[in-house]
């Protein structure tokens, strides 16, 4: 399973563990391993590994800045969403042509029948009806802030910006 590092207090160096043994010590450190923080293959980042001795399960700890999956950050996927949900302005061209094809990866998933009715479903009353991605996209950012909260309150219901994957959830 993986879980965001914004889920559990900063000061703290292991997760709870998220198969509802919180109060018992049962996560150990099981090594880790890396990913690209760049889609062209560089800054390699470490993803620390632990597992729960009850369960036999690993419990990945997705370092804050990255998406599940996607090689590429959320500071440049909400700047770029921001700037496609804005009438108002064209998106800056993105010079990097392998973060360029990310990009219209990662709009062209969220724009999809299945994305937006998991989305809509989950902010259900927080958002108001909305039609298109733009609006989603906004109203989204208006009711839980950041993509960083927005993801963090997805994941605690398995779900993610771009899909709702397995590995985000308990089973
Ligand atoms: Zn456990």
């Amino acid at each position: 399973m993986q879980i965001r590092r914004a889920s559990f207090p900063a000061n703290s160096s292991q997760p709870p563990c998220p198969f509802d043994h919180e109060d018992l010590p049962c996560l150990h450190q099981h090594g880790h391993y890396t990913r690209f923080s760049q889609p062209e293959g560089s800054g390699e980042s470490r993803i620390p590994r632990f597992l729960c001795k009850f369960t036999g399960k690993t419990v990945s700890i997705l370092p804050d800045q990255f998406l599940p999956y996607r090689p590429i950050n959320l500071p440049v996927v909400q700047a770029h969403f921001d700037q496609l949900a804005d009438a108002t302005q064209d998106p800056d061209p993105e010079p990097c042509r392998v973060k360029r094809g990310c990009l219209i990866r990662a709009w062209k998933r969220f724009i999809s029948t299945e994305r937006k009715l998991s989305l809509i479903d989950f902010f259900g009353q927080r958002l108001p009806r909305t039609n298109s991605p733009q609006d989603l996209w906004n109203a989204m950012r208006h009711a839980a802030g950041h993509l960083s909260q927005i993801l963090l309150e997805l994941a605690v219901h398995g779900k993610s910006l771009l899909g709702d994957y397995r590995c985000l959830k308990q089973n």
